[in-house]
């Protein structure tokens, strides 16, 4: 293994590839790039993330950085921090749902959110050059500690949903935050919505209770505890807080592309605009979107991409269907909380069960899956393809999407694998099935010509 340099940052296996002589490296290429400023730093709480904070924090000073150190705070929360203090760029020490033996160090723009790949590449050659704009003894960068991000998040959230509407629900709610960064925050703000909550894993130990990806087989802890209180919702974080899954009130995992879907149903009551998500997401959001009349923006898959289309077309929310919703107003980036506030509110507005609200929108199953093609084999590939499902919409932008009546495609080459990711959806597993191996065969008539 080595270090998995990506668009989303740098991440490794501590103690062996990310070493904190790699941190300080890329805290120096950060500078560099940078060029001095104003620079926020935090992380989420796994135990090697103190280590690699001051790792990184040592090349930013050494550049002429100004670092603020936030302590152990959510992605989000370190990108809010990002706008709020005005900051040149943020560092989060996170690897997100990856397990333990993983961390990470993300880069975030002025905006906060991910540097465009053409300049995390610029970062990535600064790195790989080893060649620093270290300043002398009176030039280095200034130190001070930020305690304000938790209350700064919890307050940006609730300025933006009707705080007295989620109260009058009187929700019991039940969540899963992994003993991750969403174990300070996220607790307060159910105080806030004058919530009962049952707290599972919100001691922030980064000591991981359960594999941290928010997906179903990992939350039958989560699942039981709803039905087992009476909960309406029970809400999972993975480890950094972005993203943000459900569980109905009869202690179904409803799967994580119902997220985005509600928030967008939430938000487009009272602010219409397009809606930005990528490829690889679920048409429920469509269906969500056909009701207010409003289109969907599709880019390709990356949070940064999806920011982008989202400031290019003024979209009041947007996300990705891996349980990430975006609320510009508090920062562009993934946030559980704001995706609590909206789901909440949307539940007291509606008054009714969320299992009700999910069956009101359609059934969609997707499939996913991966198979060996060799790069030379792509553009063949998708030509293949593009005849195969000749009645289809067709999107090149990230892979090839393919766009049918009866569901959807995206073909995807992995930048580090010779394979490709194949998802596909439609209105039951048994048709989305039959998609994904309609394209699998072509792939392997094609591959093997
Ligand atoms: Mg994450």
């Amino acid at each position: 293994m080595a270090i998995i340099a990506s668009v989303s940052g740098v991440r490794g296996i501590i103690g062996t590839d990310l070493t904190p002589q790699a941190a300080v490296q890329f805290g120096s290429s950060f500078g560099t790039w940078l060029g001095g400023g104003k620079v926020v730093v935090g992380g989420d709480t796994r135990p090697s993330g103190q280590m690699l904070r001051q790792a990184v924090e040592a090349g930013l000073l050494a550049c002429g950085c100004d670092v603020v150190d936030l302590g152990i705070v959510s992605t989000p929360g370190a990108a809010l921090m990002v706008k709020e203090l005005a900051a040149r760029g943020g560092v989060v020490i996170t690897a997100s749902h990856n397990p333990p033996e993983y961390n990470g160090i993300k880069f975030l723009t002025d905006q906060g959110w991910a540097p465009p790949p053409a300049e995390a590449d610029k970062i990535f050659a600064i790195y790989a050059s080893k060649v620093f704009r270290y300043k002398d003894s009176l030039h280095c960068g200034g130190f001070t500690e930020d305690d304000s991000t938790h209350q700064r998040h919890i307050d940006a959230v609730m300025r933006i949903v009707d705080v007295d509407r989620i109260r009058s629900g009187r929700f019991r709610v039940v969540l899963d935050a992994i003993n991750g960064a969403g174990s300070i925050a996220t607790p307060v703000l159910f105080e806030k919505f004058q919530c009962d909550a049952t707290l599972m894993n919100c001691e922030p130990t980064g000591l991981f209770p359960h594999e941290p990806e928010p997906i179903e087989k990992n939350l039958q802890g989560l699942c039981a505890k709803v039905k087992e209180v009476g909960a309406d919702i029970g809400f999972a974080q993975d480890p950094d807080a972005d993203r943000l899954v459900i569980v109905d009130e009869n202690g179904r995992f409803i799967g994580e592309e119902y997220t985005l879907a509600l928030a967008v149903w939430q938000v487009l009551k009272t602010r219409r605009g397009p809606v930005a998500t990528n490829l690889s997401t679920s048409r429920l959001v469509d269906a969500v979107t056909q009701k207010f009349g409003v289109p969907v923006v599709r880019t390709p898959v990356g949070e940064a991409n999806v920011a982008a289309a989202m400031f290019a077309h003024k979209c009041p929310i947007g996300g990705e269907g891996n349980g990430g919703v975006i609320d510009p107003r508090v920062v562009a980036v993934r946030n559980s909380l704001i995706g609590i506030g909206h789901i909440l509110q949307l539940l007291a507005e509606e008054d009714a069960p969320l299992s009700k609200l999910v069956a009101s929108l359609p059934a969609y199953a997707m499939i996913k899956r991966k198979a060996p093609l060799r790069r030379e084999c792509l553009a063949s590939v998708y030509n293949a393809l593009k005849q195969h499902f000749a009645a289809g919409q067709f999107n090149e932008s990230d892979g090839l999407r393919i766009d049918l009546p009866q569901g959807w495609l995206h073909i995807r080459p992995s930048n580090t694998e010779p394979i490709v990711r194949i998802i596909s959806e439609a209105t039951d597993a048994g048709a989305a099935n039959c998609l994904a191996d309609a394209a699998e065969e072509v792939l392997q008539r094609v591959c093997a010509a």
